[in-house]
C-alpha cells in the first residue's frame, strides 16, 4: 500500500491501517523533510514563538512503516499499480491509496508566498515567532479563517495590521453572514484596519524585503510584513493524465474511493465527495478533526473494498479561537436559513450559533 502524503491524514491513515490489522507493505510518502506536523498552530502561536517546532509533531508511531521524506510523486500508472517518485524511481505495489495535501494558492503579480518576507502560513519551514518582533506593520492578504486566526494574533501582539479580503463580510462563506459579521466587529474593536470588497494587485519589495502592497484601488500600504492567507488548492497536478478524475481536487465517490478506480481513496484537504446533507452534491472540507474521519474511513474502505464500503455521512466539524472568543461548528454553517449570535449571560464570551436548513439543499454559488 502507498500513501501520497506523509501529514495528517496520511499518518492517520497509515496508523488505521495497521489498527485494522493490515500486515503488508506500507509506504508514506511525502514531498516535505518533516515528520507529520499539526498545521493549526501556524496561524496562532507558532506565529509569535508561543508554539515550539516540536509541539506540532502529529503524535504516535505508526508500527513498521517506510517513510520517504522529500519524496515528491509525480506520476501514477493505474494498470501497473506503480507511483512515480521525483527521483524516478517506481514504486510499485499491489493496492496504494492517494491522500496528499494542497497547496497554498498563488495570485499575485508579485513573488511567490514563502519569499521576499512574504510569510505562508502553510509551512513549518517558515521561521517560528515571525509576529514576536518589534511592533510592525502587518497585511493580512486574505480574511478567511486563517487569515483571521493571523490577524488576531498579530494585533494582540501589537503589531499595526490590516486585513484586504474581496468579500463583503470576510468569512461568511465559512461561518455564515450572522456569525462573519460578528467577527468583523470583533476584528473592529481590537484595532484591525479591514479593508472588504478589495484586492491587492501587487507587492512592493526591495531586495529581499517586502516594502508594501498596492491594492486594486490604486492604494500603497506600506508593510513589513505581508501574510498570504488566500486558500489553497489541491495538489492534484501530478495525477493529470493518469485516468482519475480532477475537479476542485481528487474526485471521489461517497466511500471516498476515487472517481476511476477502486484501488485508490481519498482522506483530508485533497479530495471532495458527495455529501448527503448537500443533496449528493460534492464538497471539500479541510478541518483537522474532518481529516482524520475520512482517514480513517478510507483505510477501512480501502480494505475491505467497494462492496462493504461505508460512506462518508459525518459533518465537517472545526474549532478556533480568535480574539479569545471560542468558535465551534459542526455542517455546514453558509448553509443556514436563519443566524443570530447567542451571547453568555456575562457577555465575556458570545456563544455564535447558526441554524441549520431542515432538509438537504444546495450550497448556494460562490
Ligand atoms: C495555517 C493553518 C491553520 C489551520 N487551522 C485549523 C484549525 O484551527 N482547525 C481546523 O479544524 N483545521 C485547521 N486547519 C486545517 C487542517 O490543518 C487541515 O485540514 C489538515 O492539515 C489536512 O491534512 P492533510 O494531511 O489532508 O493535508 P496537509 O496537512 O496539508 O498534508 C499533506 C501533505 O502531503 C504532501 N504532498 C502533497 N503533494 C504531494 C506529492 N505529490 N507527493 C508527496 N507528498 C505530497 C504535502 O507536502 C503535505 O506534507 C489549518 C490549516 C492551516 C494550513
Amino acid at each position: 500500500m502507498v500513501i501520497v502524503g506523509g501529514s495528517l491524514a496520511g499518518h492517520h491513515a497509515a496508523a488505521c491501517l495497521r489498527g485494522l490489522g493490515f500486515d503488508g507493505s506500507l509506504v508514506v510518502l511525502g514531498d516535505e523533510r518533516h515528520r507529520p506536523y499539526d498545521r493549526y498552530p501556524l496561524s496562532k502561536g507558532f506565529l509569535t514563538g508561543e508554539t515550539q517546532r516540536r509541539e506540532l509533531d502529529v503524535a504516535g508511531e505508526v508500527p513498521d512503516v517506510v517513510r520517504r521524506l522529500g519524496a515528491r510523486a509525480t506520476g501514477v500508472d493505474l494498470a501497473g499499480r506503480a507511483v512515480v517518485v521525483e527521483d524516478g524511481n517506481g514504486s510499485s505495489s499491489t493496492d496504494w491509496s492517494s491522500l496528499q495535501g494542497p497547496t497554498a494558492r498563488r495570485g499575485l503579480g508579485g513573488p511567490g508566498p514563502g519569499r521576499l518576507g512574504a510569510a505562508d502560513p502553510r509551512g513549518r519551514h517558515q521561521a517560528p515567532g515571525p509576529l514576536r518582533a518589534p511592533a510592525r506593520r502587518v497585511v493580512v492578504v486574505g480574511g478567511g479563517l486563517i487569515g483571521a486566526e493571523v490577524a488576531a494574533t498579530a494585533v494582540e501582539h501589537g503589531h499595526h495590521t490590516t486585513i484586504v479580503d474581496p468579500s463583503d463580510v470576510p468569512t461568511g462563506r465559512t461561518l455564515g453572514r450572522a456569525v462573519a459579521e460578528h467577527l468583523l466587529t470583533l476584528h473592529r474593536a481590537a484595532g484591525i484596519d479591514v479593508r472588504p470588497r478589495t484586492r491587492v494587485r501587487d507587492l512592493e519589495t526591495s531586495g529581499r524585503l517586502v516594502r508594501g502592497v498596492t491594492l486594486d484601488d490604486g492604494t500603497r500600504l506600506p508593510a513589513d510584513l505581508v501574510v498570504m492567507a488566500t486558500g489553497t488548492q489541491p495538489n492534484v497536478e501530478w495525477l493529470d493524465g493518469s485516468g482519475l478524475r480532477l475537479a476542485d481536487g481528487l474526485d471521489c465517490r461517497a466511500t471516498l474511493h476515487a472517481v476511476g478506480s477502486d484501488r485508490v481513496v481519498g482522506a483530508g484537504d485533497v479530495f471532495r465527495a458527495p455529501h448527503p446533507l448537500l443533496g449528493g452534491e460534492s464538497v471539500r472540507m479541510e478541518h483537522w478533526a474532518s481529516t482524520r474521519r475520512q482517514a480513517a474511513l478510507a483505510a477501512e474502505n480501502m480494505l475491505g473494498g467497494p462492496a462493504s464500503a461505508r460512506p462518508l455521512t459525518e459533518l465537517p466539524e472545526f474549532g478556533t479561537t480568535i480574539h479569545g472568543a471560542r468558535i465551534r461548528a459542526v455542517g455546514f454553517p453558509q448553509l443556514a436559513d436563519r443566524g443570530r449570535v447567542v451571547w453568555a449571560p456575562s457577555r465575556t464570551e458570545p456563544r455564535w450559533c447558526d441554524s441549520f436548513a431542515d432538509r438537504p439543499r444546495s450550497r448556494p454559488s460562490r
